[in-house]
C-alpha cells in the first residue's frame, strides 16, 4: 500500500493538486447538451403541482430567465406525466426552448408517458422497480438478487427504447435514504449500495447502447456525497462508463445554511474537476438557486490554468474514503478535539475590547460575567493589545505577533505567539512558556529541513496560508507533504477574502475550506474577509462550514428538502415556524420534509422529523421511527415538542 501512488488510489481525479475538469461523454437534452466540453449546466426544478399547468409554466419562466439551463418538475404518475406536454407546448408557444426534465421515482408508466413528451427523465434505481428498503431485515439468495435484476431489465430496457425513439435522455438519480431492499440486504445504506445501485442501471445502458445518460448521486450528508461520487466515477472509469455528473446536495435548507451545505458538497466535487451540471437544493422560491449555482461554478472555474502546484510523490490516502489525518493533540487543537475557529482580528488597525462581543460573547450586564454562545471562537488574533485582555473571557484564547508575546503575557496567560515561518525555522523558541506556538507559514516553507523541526516541537500548530489561484488544491497540497512526512502537527487552514456580499463570501469559503474538512485534513479554520462584511457574519460562517463539512457541530441542524409538486403545505413557513421553536436545540438536527413518499427516507440521519403526510396533515418522527400518523397541522410543532420533551432531549431557551 505505502508504495502506491496518489493516482492509482484517487482514480476519480486527474490531478488532486491541478484543477481540471473531468472529460465526460457527451449527453443531448433536448437543445441543450450536456457533459463533454461544454459549460457546467445550472438547473432547478419546480415546486408547483405540476396539474396545474399555468403555475408550473409561469414558475419555469421564472427559473430560466434567472438562468435556469434544465427545468425539472415532479411526475409522480400518469396524470402528472400527460400535463407535461402541455407545460412544453405553452412554454415553445411563448419561447422558451429550455429542456424540461420529469422527475419519476416509482412509476415506470410514468416514465414511459414523460419520455415522449420531455427531453429527460429522471429516474431513482432505489424505488424505480425494486421494493423501496423497509429494514425489515429480509434476505435475498443469490437467485432471489438476480431475479431482482432481472425485473429491472424487464422495465428499464422498454424505457430505454422508448427514450431513443423520442431522442429522451435519462438521468439515473440514486438518493442516500432510498435504497431498494435488495441493494441494502446486500450492501447496507452506504457508499458501495449507491454505487452499485447507480451502475446496474447504467450498465444497462451501455449493453443497449444507449449514451444519453446523465448520473446524480446525492444525499444530505456532504461527507456520504462526496465520497459516494468520487468512488462511483473511480468505478466508472473501470468500467469505461464516462456518463456526465449531475451534483447536488439534498435537503441542504435555506439561507445561509442552504448555501453553506451546498457549497461544502458540491464545491469539493467541482474542486476535483468533477460535476457537468449542478443543482443547489433551497427551501426557497426555486428562481432563487440558479444564480447561487452560478456564482459557485464561476468560482471554481476562475481556477482554470493555474500556475502548477508541485504535487507531493507519495500518500496512502484514499479520499474516497472516509479519512481523518492523525495529528497530535496540542492543548485544544488537533488529536481528537473538534475544529477550532480562530477569528483573524489582524487586520483591524486598532485594538479594540470589545472584539469577545464580535465572536460569540456576551457580557452579561448584571453578574458582568462573559457568556459563551454557540458561535463563539476558540480564539481571536490580535494585532497589538492593552491590558484590558486581562478581563477578556476565560475560554478565549489570544494569539499575538511573537514579538509581542513576552508583554501580553503579564496580562494573560491564555496568549499564545505566532511566529513567521522564518522564525520558526531559524530562532530558538525555548524562552516561549506558552501551551501552544503557532507558526504561519504556506507550501513553499515546507522544506525537509522545516518539517523536521516541526516533528521535534511538540507545542507545534501551523497556520496554513495561500494566495494562490487555487488556493484549496495548494493547501491540500500542504497537508499530503506533511502526511508523506508522517509530520502529525495539527493544521489551521486561514483564507483572506474580499467580499462585499455575505453569499459570495459564505460560497467561496465553503467550496474550498469545506473540501478540506470532508477529506479530514483540517483542525481548525481562521476566516477573514476585508470587504463590507461583518465580523458576526464572517464568524458564522466559520462554524457553518464546520457543520456542513460535519466536524464540529454548534447549532441545530435542519435539514429540509427544497419541496416540488408533492409538497401539500407551505413549507418555506413551516421550516421557518419550525427553526423560530427548535433553534436553541444545538445537539439535534431536526428534518422538515414536504412529503411521506420521499421524505422519511431522505431526511437521512435525523433526529427527529417533521414531514407533510397529505393537505393539512403530518406524521412525525423519531430519528426513522414513525412516532405521530397523518396528525392535524396545526398541532404539529407541539407535538414535536412534547416527543422531544418525552425523550430527554429537550432543554429550555436561554
Ligand atoms: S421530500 Fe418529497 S416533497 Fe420534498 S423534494 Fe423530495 S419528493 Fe419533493
Amino acid at each position: 500500500m505505502k508504495s502506491m501512488t496518489i493516482s492509482k488510489l484517487n482514480t476519480f481525479c486527474k490531478d488532486l493538486f491541478n484543477y481540471s475538469r473531468r472529460l465526460s461523454s457527451e449527453t443531448q437534452i433536448g437543445k441543450t447538451p450536456l457533459g463533454a466540453e461544454y459549460s457546467i449546466r445550472i438547473q432547478s426544478m419546480t415546486n408547483t403541482d405540476t396539474n396545474d399547468i399555468k403555475a408550473s409554466v409561469e414558475q419555469a419562466i421564472r427559473m430560466i430567465e434567472s438562468g435556469a439551463e434544465y427545468v425539472r418538475l415532479t411526475t409522480q404518475g400518469k396524470k402528472e406525466a400527460e400535463n407535461l406536454k402541455f407545460i412544453k407546448a405553452e412554454l415553445l408557444e411563448r419561447g422558451y426552448e429550455t429542456p424540461l426534465v420529469a422527475d419519476i421515482h416509482f412509476n415506470p408508466v410514468a416514465a414511459t408517458i414523460a419520455a415522449q413528451y420531455v427531453d429527460k427523465i429522471r429516474v431513482n434505481p432505489g424505488n424505480f422497480v425494486d421494493k423501496r428498503a423497509d429494514l425489515d431485515g429480509s434476505e435475498y439468495s443469490e437467485e432471489m438478487y438476480q431475479e431482482g435484476l432481472k425485473k429491472i431489465r424487464n422495465k428499464f430496457i422498454p424505457l430505454i427504447a422508448i427514450c431513443k425513439e423520442h431522442k429522451t435522455a435519462i438521468r439515473i438519480g440514486t438518493n442516500h435514504g432510498s435504497l431498494s431492499d435488495r441493494i441494502m440486504s446486500r450492501y447496507g445504506d452506504t457508499p458501495r449500495g449507491m454505487v452499485e445501485a447507480t451502475l446496474e442501471f447504467l450498465r444497462i445502458c451501455k449493453e443497449e447502447r444507449f449514451n444519453d445518460v446523465a448520473i446524480s448521486i446525492k444525499s444530505s450528508n456532504t461527507v456520504m456525497m462526496v465520497k459516494t461520487v468520487r468512488l462511483l466515477v473511480s468505478e466508472m472509469n473501470k468500467e469505461d462508463l464516462y456518463y456526465p455528473l449531475h451534483l447536488g446536495v439534498t435537503e441542504a435548507g435555506e439561507g445561509e445554511d442552504g448555501r453553506i451545505k451546498s457549497a461544502v458538497g458540491t464545491g469539493a466535487l467541482l474542486n476535483d474537476g468533477l460535476g457537468d451540471t449542478i443543482r443547489i437544493s433551497l427551501t426557497e422560491d426555486p428562481e432563487i438557486e440558479s444564480p447561487v449555482g452560478k456564482k459557485m461554478v464561476d468560482y471554481v472555474l476562475e481556477k482554470e490554468g493555474h500556475c502548477p502546484i508541485e504535487s507531493p510523490s507519495y500518500s496512502q490516502i484514499n479520499l474516497c474514503d472516509f479519512y481523518k489525518r492523525s495529528t497530535v493533540e496540542v492543548d485544544n487543537i488537533g488529536g481528537r478535539k473538534p475544529a477550532v475557529v480562530i477569528a483573524d482580528f489582524s487586520l483591524e488597525r486598532h485594538f479594540n475590547s470589545d472584539f469577545p462581543e464580535q465572536v460569540g460573547y456576551r457580557m452579561d450586564a448584571e453578574s458582568l460575567e462573559w457568556e459563551k454562545g454557540d458561535l463563539a471562537a476558540d480564539f481571536i488574533y490580535i494585532n497589538g493589545f492593552d491590558p484590558s485582555i486581562r478581563d477578556f473571557p476565560k475560554e478565549l484564547g489570544l494569539i499575538v505577533d511573537s514579538v509581542c508575546w513576552e508583554d501580553a503575557f503579564q496580562y494573560s496567560v491564555k496568549v499564545q505567539p505566532l511566529f513567521s515561518a522564518e522564525v520558526f525555522l531559524h530562532d530558538d523558541l525555548s524562552s516561549f512558556k506558552s501551551d501552544i506556538h503557532f507558526i504561519n507559514c504556506s507550501y513553499s516553507d515546507l522544506t525537509e529541513e522545516f518539517i523536521n523541526k516541526l516533528q521535534a516541537n511538540s507545542k507545534a500548530v501551523l497556520i496554513c496560508q495561500s494566495n494562490h489561484q487555487n488556493a484549496f488544491a495548494e493547501q491540500r497540497a500542504f497537508v499530503f507533504k506533511l502526511i508523506q512526512f508522517n509530520c502529525k502537527t495539527p493544521v489551521v487552514f486561514h483564507r483572506l477574502f474580499n467580499e462585499n456580499e455575505l453569499e459570495d463570501l459564505q460560497l467561496k469559503s465553503a467550496c474550498d475550506l469545506g473540501a478540506l474538512f470532508i477529506d479530514g485534513l483540517g483542525n481548525g479554520i481562521c476566516l477573514n474577509n476585508t470587504g463590507n462584511i461583518s465580523r458576526e457574519e464572517v464568524n458564522a460562517t466559520a462554524f457553518g462550514i464546520l457543520q456542513a463539512a460535519r466536524v464540529r457541530t454548534s447549532k441545530t441542524e435542519f435539514i429540509s428538502c427544497p419541496g416540488c409538486g408533492r409538497t401539500l403545505f407551505k413549507l418555506q413557513d413551516v421550516v421557518s415556524e419550525v427553526k423560530k421553536k427548535f433553534a436553541h436545540l444545538s445537539h439535534l438536527k431536526i428534518g422538515v420534509m414536504g412529503c411521506i413518499v420521499n421524505g422519511p427516507g431522505e431526511m437521512g440521519d435525523v433526529d427527529y422529523g417533521y414531514v407533510g403526510a397529505g393537505a393539512g396533515r403530518v406524521s412525525l418522527y423519531k430519528s426513522q421511527e414513525l412516532i405521530k400518523k397523518n396528525i392535524l397541522s396545526e398541532d404539529a410543532i407541539e407535538e414535536l415538542i412534547q416527543i422531544i420533551k418525552e425523550n430527554g432531549d429537550w432543554k429550555d431557551a436561554k
